[in-house]
C-alpha cells in the first residue's frame, strides 16, 4: 500500500488587503499582494504529510509563474509531486483573496488547470489509486476525476464535499468518512434524499445523512468542534474544539481533513482521530494562512478540553 493520495486543486492564493471593498467600475490602492500556495487539495496534503504520513497529490498546474507558488510547501514538506501534471496553455488555479480592514473577505476562484483533473487525467494513476491506503477528495476539481478516483480507490475513501458538487449516491456511499459543516450536510442530504425536510439539529442531520446510506461522518463545527457518527455507531459523539484564540480560521477544515487521514493510517478508531484532528485545526487557526499555518509532528498542539 502506497499511504494517502489526495486527488484535488492546486491554487496559487494572490492575497490582498483593503481598507473597503471596491464598488463597481472603482479603482482602489490595496496592501500585501503576495502570492501563497492553497486549494484544497494541496493544503489537506500539506496537513498530512507535516503530520509524518506518506502522501502524493493527483492534480495539475499551469505552465505559468503561479505554478512555482502553488507547488512551493507540497515540494517543501515531501509530499510526492510526480503525479501533479503541468497543462500547457492554461493558468495555475488562482484565487484573488481580498480582505478588508473589518477582517471580512471576498474570493473569486479561477480553477484553470484543476479543471483537467477528469475521469481521463485521473485514470492514468489508476495503480497508485488502487494501491492506496487512504484515498482523499473534496469538491474543487471536475465531478467526473472525483467519482473515477473514489471508484478506482482500493483502501478508503475520504470525501470533503466542498463545494458541494452534484456526485453519484453510490460515491457519496463510498465515503468512509464523509466530512461536512452543516450548510454542506444539508446540500448533501438534499442530494440524496430530494424534497425531504433537512432537520434543523447538527446530529439530527448525521443521523439523517446516515439514514440516506453513508456509512461513517464527521460535521465540524468551527470553534464548537466536531460530531462524529462512526461505522456501526448509532450514538453521534461531540469531539470538542481546543479553546484557541483564533487569528486567522482559512483553511483550519483541511487541516482537520489532512490530520484525520494521517491519522487513520494508523488506526480505524474514527472518534480518537476526530479528536487529534480538532487540536490539528485549532493549531491552525492560531496563525495567518492556510499551509504556513499547518503544525509539523514536533510542534506542540493545544490540548483538548
Ligand atoms: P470548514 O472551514 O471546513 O467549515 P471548520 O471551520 O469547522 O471547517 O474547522 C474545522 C475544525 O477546526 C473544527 O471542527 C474545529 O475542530 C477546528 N477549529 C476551527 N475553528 C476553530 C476555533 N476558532 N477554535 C478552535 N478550533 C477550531
Amino acid at each position: 500500500m502506497t499511504g494517502i493520495v489526495v486527488v484535488g486543486s492546486i491554487n496559487a492564493d494572490l492575497n490582498l488587503r483593503v481598507e473597503r471593498h471596491p464598488g463597481p467600475g472603482e479603482t482602489l490602492i490595496g496592501a500585501d499582494g503576495s502570492v501563497t500556495p492553497g486549494g484544497k487539495g494541496a493544503n489537506q496534503a500539506v496537513a498530512a504529510r507535516r503530520l509524518g504520513a506518506e502522501v502524493r497529490m493527483v492534480g495539475a498546474v499551469g505552465d505559468d509563474a503561479h505554478a512555482g507558488a502553488a507547488l512551493s510547501l507540497l515540494k517543501e514538506c515531501g509530499v510526492g509531486v510526480g503525479t501533479v501534471s503541468t497543462s500547457p496553455g492554461t493558468p495555475t488555479g488562482l484565487a484573488v483573496v481580498t480582505v478588508d480592514e473589518h477582517g471580512e473577505n471576498t474570493i473569486v476562484v479561477v480553477p484553470g488547470a484543476n479543471t483537467t483533473v477528469d475521469a481521463a487525467a485521473v485514470g492514468a494513476h489508476a495503480a497508485l489509486l488502487e494501491d492506496a491506503d487512504i484515498v482523499v477528495l473534496q469538491g474543487e476539481t471536475p465531478r467526473s476525476g472525483i467519482e473515477a478516483a473514489a471508484r478506482l480507490c482500493g483502501g478508503r475513501v475520504i470525501l470533503h464535499p466542498a463545494p458541494v458538487v452534484e456526485l453519484d449516491a453510490e460515491v457519496l456511499h463510498r465515503a468512509d468518512p464523509l466530512v461536512v459543516n452543516e450548510h454542506e450536510a444539508g446540500l448533501v442530504l438534499g442530494l440524496l434524499a430530494p424534497g425531504k425536510d433537512v432537520p434543523e439539529d447538527a446530529g439530527d442531520m448525521l443521523q439523517a445523512l446516515r439514514r440516506a446510506g453513508i456509512g461513517s461522518l464527521v460535521l465540524t463545527l468551527g470553534g464548537e468542534g466536531a460530531l462524529v457518527l462512526p461505522a456501526g455507531a448509532t450514538e453521534v459523539v461531540p469531539v470538542p474544539a481546543s479553546p484557541v484564540a483564533a487569528v486567522d480560521t482559512t483553511g483550519a477544515g483541511d487541516a482537520f481533513i489532512g490530520a484525520l487521514a494521517a491519522h487513520l493510517l494508523g488506526s480505524d478508531d474514527l472518534v480518537e482521530a476526530a479528536r487529534f484532528a480538532a487540536r490539528v485545526g485549532a493549531f491552525a487557526v492560531r496563525s495567518e494562512g492556510a499551509q504556513p499555518s499547518y503544525p509539523y509532528m514536533t510542534d506542540d498542539l493545544p490540548g483538548p478540553t
